[in-house]
């Protein structure tokens, strides 16, 4: 399929010391490449907020790095609770001053992957090799997210070796655990350190394509996620006598079949949308080919798959049921079921509605639920329940809070312009269905908190790969934006 973007002439086009810049990238090409392959084939896996994984290699290899490069450094320890002495996560600070003072402008991304589970992946490609095929890198991480540290590294390194001249300072920010919502991380260091990551303005470069664009957006708002334990309380038995109504599992079951009809959860309208964002569409593509690209049927090579992403799951709080446990043998019934959902929260809806939401859903199924410590029950004023015992009882595994900021700001505008530059197409803005760090930034009180990066495909999923070409051009609006927005 062929489609071709509108270009268009820049509002700031490069002058030539911006052009030389840029230039600069591209000699560098395999420089930058042999870093990400270098990030990818060490293993930073992040198992899960309750389980300790070290990713002492992958932060000492990044700090090494840039030391060498002539950048201060610093590794922030953040020990992990209940853990032993030698476990804690690091968060690794780099940066570099200009001649004078100035504005503060940071690159951000997390070192920590998803895991993997290689059987699933092409045998050729293999999460941690970094294969490169058909201007592709795959491996875990390859697209979420080292590409965009690689390439923000590189922007860093380039304006450093050009010699010149900018204010203020530049820095990038690792941290260790986006994947399951920065406790250690992002959380931990607006909460500690802000006089270290609180800067005027910050990128994170999430390679984050919004499909089905073929480059890039810039995102500024997202969900919240809100993952909440659902742990259901029945009576065991033996297998032999079924229990329909106290068997905590076909409690759990009866929760999630017929949240379809009967969850209702608020609505509530964002300023993005399906149609300001295919009017955005348009300004990139003709009419003909924005239809091409949306009715492009992408061949799935799992026939298991039955679910089809519509753009308008973007704009909508969600859920998704995401695990469960419960039962120890087949003749026993179960009395215990715990069941996670992943929700994802529009910003406007606060937790408190959601427990709302959640509290008459239960009304509904006559469960008696008990919300966490905090938060109103709107169950507490129906008689019927007060002296029953607990069916349901939620808990907090991590809330976070939508958002959706600012784009015009003076740095949102020195992105965009550096943007039109590199691409030569309009800025689109997206607002996302996945979490970032930004939003424990944001929630932290941190401002202009940005998100753009390469393109990236099947994250979370077997054969992640990364489009190389995306990451050079990643790294250029990188340093295009440091030199101009450090020179404002
Ligand atoms: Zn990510």
């Amino acid at each position: 399929m062929t489609i071709t973007e509108k270009r268009i002439k820049p509002l700031q086009p490069l002058n030539p010391t911006e052009e030389k810049l840029l230039s600069m990238v591209d000699e560098r090409r395999q420089e930058l490449i042999d870093l990400l392959q270098q990030l990818v084939r060490i293993d930073s896996v992040n198992i899960s907020e309750d389980v300790y994984a070290e990713r002492y290699e992958i932060f000492h290899f990044t700090e090494k790095y840039l030391r060498k490069e002539g950048f201060k450094t610093q590794l922030v320890k953040v020990p992990f609770p209940g853990g032993k002495t030698d476990q804690y996560y690091f968060n690794l600070i780099a940066f570099i001053d200009g001649k004078a003072t100035g504005k503060s402008l940071q690159f951000n991304g997390h070192l920590d992957t998803v895991a993997y589970n290689p059987d699933n992946w092409n045998k050729d490609a293999q999460p941690l090799s970094a294969v490169i095929k058909d201007g592709r890198m795959y491996g875990r991480g390859a697209g979420d997210m080292k590409s965009g540290i690689t390439a923000q590294i590189m922007a860093m390194k380039l304006l450093k070796e050009s010699k010149v001249d900018f204010n203020g300072r530049l820095q990038l920010w690792c941290t260790p655990d986006e994947e399951t919502h920065g406790a250690y991380g992002s959380d931990y260091m607006v909460k500690h350190h802000p006089e270290i990551v609180k800067t005027d303005a910050t990128v994170i470069s999430e390679a984050r394509s919004q499909e089905p664009l073929q480059t890039p957006v810039i995102t500024i708002g997202e969900k919240g996620p809100h993952w909440l334990k659902f742990t259901f309380y029945g009576v065991a038995g033996h297998g032999s006598v079924p229990k329909q109504k106290s068997n905590a599992l076909n409690k759990a079951a009866r929760f999630m079949a017929n949240s379809r009809s009967s969850f209702k959860i608020p609505k509530h309208k964002l300023p993005v949308n399906t149609f300001t964002l295919l009017q955005s569409f348009l300004k990139r593509y003709r009419l003909p080919d924005l239809i091409k690209l949306l009715t492009h049927k992408t061949v799935n090579p799992n026939p298991l798959e039955k679910d089809k992403r519509r753009i308008g799951m973007s704009f909508e709080t969600t859920y998704s049921f995401d695990r469960i446990r419960a039962g120890q043998k087949v003749n026993i019934v179960p009395d215990l079921c715990e069941l996670d959902v992943d929700f994802r929260v529009l910003p406007g809806l606060s937790a408190q509605e959601l427990f709302n939401a959640i509290a008459d859903y239960c009304t509904r199924l006559g469960y008696k639920v008990e919300l966490p410590i905090g938060y109103q029950n709107k169950q507490q004023s129906i008689g019927k329940f007060a002296n029953e015992p607990v069916d349901v009882r939620v808990s907090v595994i991590t809330i976070g809070e939508g958002f959706l900021i600012d784009k015009d700001t003076r740095f949102g505008k020195v992105l965009a312009r550096a943007f039109e530059a590199v691409y030569e197409t309009e800025p689109i803005y997206t607002f996302a269905s996945g979490f970032s760090d930004g939003g424990n930034m944001l929630s932290g009180g941190m401002t202009d908190v940005f998100n753009v990066g390469p393109e990236g495909f099947n994250h979370h999923n077997a054969n992640e790969y990364v489009i190389i070409e995306s990451v050079i051009f990643a790294a250029k609006l990188y340093l295009l934006t440091a030199y101009r927005y450090l020179n404002s």
